[in-house]
């Protein structure tokens, strides 16, 4: 398979019925920047900033934090690179930042990401300089993690607007500037009205909505095997996300570890989302799923499914998939 793979590292994810759909790379060291040329990928879909913060043994500058994504950018070149800013917090050990780091008895909804974000201003106006100086003259793509309500949005965003013309004002600033929010918290579903005419894309993170919407622990071992990424309770989640999405006319793209599988993947293509960022080994099995792919047949079959769920969703679609090639 990895011939086959290799075979098809130029062509473009297009299904058999022509829906262009775009497969990126998440990514988070300079280095990973090379995943781009090694598998055909349209870009970086989520840039994790923090990974920097977690192998330094000190808070990183706004130096060094320029030169990273300056780096990036260099080594994307005309492909879009979507950074996200930090998600750091909760039970990401920060020695430098001892109060993130407290024993919370549940620190994947603690005090982390963008909520610790919006209380330290310092650190985020620092990383906002950072992008928006790196940015000089490109398109600046920035996204905000674990946003629970849009009000967390809007401050980050005006935040960043008041940085941006602090650097308008003494040189050239980015091209452009897009804004997008992460949707991985389930209570921001049922605000996309008043949100997605203020984002310019919106991206799921399915690694932390799920656990949210399971109430289930994503590093829990002993959860593991229990609730499936096909269940339908998510794909009509996912499903009414992405229709509510298309009718304002904002991109959707799931960031999470679930549009990395091949027939998870398929599945949301079936609802509507085209658009991926993945591990870059899963670029390969992605699209040569994609290229095989009748996206008006899997629609049909996904709305027969959720319209009366089978007790096994994994085996329906493995069973449809087996059928379709
Ligand atoms: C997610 O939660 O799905 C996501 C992409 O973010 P992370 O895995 O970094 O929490
Ligand atoms: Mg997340």
């Amino acid at each position: 398979r990895r011939a086959e793979f290799a075979a098809i590292r130029s062509l473009p994810p297009i299904s058999k019925d022509g829906v262009r759909a775009t497969l990126m790379v998440n990514a988070g060291l300079a280095e990973d920047a090379g995943a781009l040329d090694a598998t055909g990928a349209d870009g970086i879909g989520l840039f994790r900033t923090e990974f920097q913060f977690l192998v330094s043994a000190a808070l990183p500058g706004r130096d060094a934090q320029y030169r990273l994504y300056r780096q990036v950018l260099e080594a994307a070149g005309d492909r879009p690179v979507v950074f996200r800013t930090v998600d750091i917090g909760g039970d990401k050990a920060l020695p430098y930042l001892a109060d993130a780091t407290d024993e919370a008895e549940n620190p994947a909804m603690g005090w982390r990401a963008l909520r610790l974000s919006l209380d330290r201003s310092t650190l985020m106006k620092a990383q906002a300089r950072a992008l928006i100086e790196a940015a000089e003259g490109r398109v600046l793509r920035v996204m905000f993690p674990m946003i629970s309500e849009p009000w967390e949005y809007e401050e980050a965003r005006t935040l960043f607007e008041a940085q941006i013309e602090w650097v308008k004002a003494r040189r050239p600033g980015p091209a452009r500037v897009e804004f997008g929010a992460m949707l991985e918290v389930p209570s921001l579903a049922e605000m996309l009205d008043q949100l997605l005419p203020r984002i310019n894309f919106l991206s799921i993170g399915t690694n932390d909505l799920t656990q949210f919407l399971f109430a289930a622990d994503r590093a829990d071992p002993r959860l593991a095997e229990r609730y499936d990424w096909l269940s339908p309770a998510i794909l009509r989640f996912l499903r009414r996300v992405a229709r509510e999405a298309a009718a304002a006319g904002v991109p959707v793209r799931v960031c999470g570890e679930m549009g990395g599988r091949p027939l998870e993947a398929m599945a949301l293509m079936g609802i509507g989302i085209h658009n991926f960022s993945i591990t870059p080994a899963a670029i390969g099995p992605v699209k040569a799923m994609i290229r095989s792919l009748d996206v008006g047949a899997v629609r049909g079959k996904l709305e027969a499914l959720l319209a009366k769920p089978p007790r096994d969703m994994r085996k329906a679609l493995t069973d449809w998939a087996k059928r379709h090639s």
